[in-house]
């Protein structure tokens, strides 16, 4: 585990890990990072057929199993010392603000989940939150003032998403208040980088982006296709910054059943991010607004003074280096995809018709 001022670590490395939605990116590469840290016995699930997770990690026990099911939530956690819950049915704003009934039904993961690993006798349970959480009355200008943990509430989240996620996070607390179950909460600000969605409608501003400049580049035809008017302005996390931190806030015992940013504060707009991504691309491209797309709040940035407060340390990969990366990896699903090999991260796994 990453040594931490606050840190209480109890973890062997033969302890059994347990990590949901480790198909997806963010626990997928949570699974990989603990694997690497020299831990022997991970458990990682999802519900997608194997075949179709973003990435494997060689030596970990990965099952396909449904954890919006109670007695697969008992199955799953049989034997853990820690449960890592980072399943959920998400995507970006295309997919929260068109299918808030899924994204609200993933209630039953975490309910079921945090019931089960309680009974397991986990000593800690994480949930992967979101700054949909906090309070949208905030969020309606692009020259946002960043967002801090009290602003979630009085509540106003985002519809579906970002209410089931304060439903979840509310779990999380009782279960400690009430049941004295270490909980940890992270409030994730946009997380990027390789092994995410990258096309199929979950993924994100900076995956669209670069496939579309990508594909723009390749094909010749050199504009691009920009949702909302670009002013909207974001902060974005890379995913080694995401992994780190999740391990620091799970193992900090200050941090126990308390919300707390886990995001870049490094605020730029969507059109900066294309002229980012341009110029790693190395082309420029006419750009069109669609503004009838779906654009999600004008602002939103992470107020990081609590995480440094407490840990020393909050996420500091330049969005520069992250997006090289990223830029870098897209570049190759998409030949991977023209060659017609399997490129799991970039295909639609829902359906778009309901
Ligand atoms: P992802 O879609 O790549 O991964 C989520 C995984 O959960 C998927 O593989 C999915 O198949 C799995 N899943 C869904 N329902 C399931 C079920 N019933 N049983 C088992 N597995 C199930 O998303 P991600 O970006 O890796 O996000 C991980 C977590 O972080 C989610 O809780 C998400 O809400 C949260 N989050 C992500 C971001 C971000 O920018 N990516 C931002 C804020 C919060």
């Amino acid at each position: 585990m990453t040594e931490n001022k606050t840190a209480v670590t109890t973890i062997n490395k033969d302890d059994l890990i347990v990590v949901a939605g480790a198909g997806g990116f963010i626990a997928g590469a949570l699974t990989r990072y603990f694997h690497d840290q020299g831990f022997t016995n991970i458990r990682a699930i999802d519900k997608k057929p194997l075949p179709d997770w973003y990435q494997r990690v060689p030596g970990v026990e990965s099952l396909s199993m449904d954890l919006s099911d109670e007695a697969n939530c008992k199955i799953a956690v049989r034997g853990a010392k820690e449960v890592y819950n980072l399943a959920a049915d998400m995507g970006g704003m295309g997919f929260i603000e068109r299918f808030r009934v899924e994204c609200l039904r993933s209630i039953l993961i975490n309910t079921h989940l945090i019931e089960a690993a309680y009974n397991a006798g986990a000593e800690r349970f994480f949930f992967s939150s979101s700054a949909c959480a906090y309070n949208t009355t905030l969020q309606q200008d692009p020259n946002v003032r960043a967002l801090k943990e009290s602003d979630a509430y009085p509540a106003m989240a985002e519809r579906g998403y970002g209410w089931e996620k304060l439903l979840s996070e509310m779990f999380c607390e009782e279960y400690w208040a009430e049941r004295q179950m270490k909980t940890a909460i992270a409030r994730f600000h946009n997380v990027y980088g390789p092994f995410g969605s990258w096309d199929g409608g979950r993924e994100k501003a900076p995956a669209a982006l670069s496939r579309k400049v990508i594909e723009a580049a390749d094909t010749g035809d050199l504009n691009i296709t920009i949702w909302g008017d670009g002013s909207q302005t974001r902060s974005f996390m890379y995913i080694d910054d995401c992994v780190k931190g999740i391990d620091m806030i799970t193992h900090c015992d200050e941090l126990i059943a308390t919300p707390v940013n886990l995001g870049s504060s490094h605020l730029v707009s969507i059109n900066d991010l294309v002229s980012l991504i341009e110029e790693i691309g190395g082309v420029k491209l006419a750009r069109h607004y669609d503004l009838d797309a779906p654009r999600g709040v004008a602002g939103r940035n992470s107020d990081n003074t609590f995480i440094r407060s407490v840990l020393g340390w909050e996420p500091d990969t330049t969005l520069e280096q992250g997006m090289a990366k990223t830029y870098v990896w897209i570049s190759q699903q998409y030949a991977d995809r023209a060659a017609g090999l399997p490129t799991p991260a970039g295909k639609a796994d829902f359906k778009a018709a309901h």
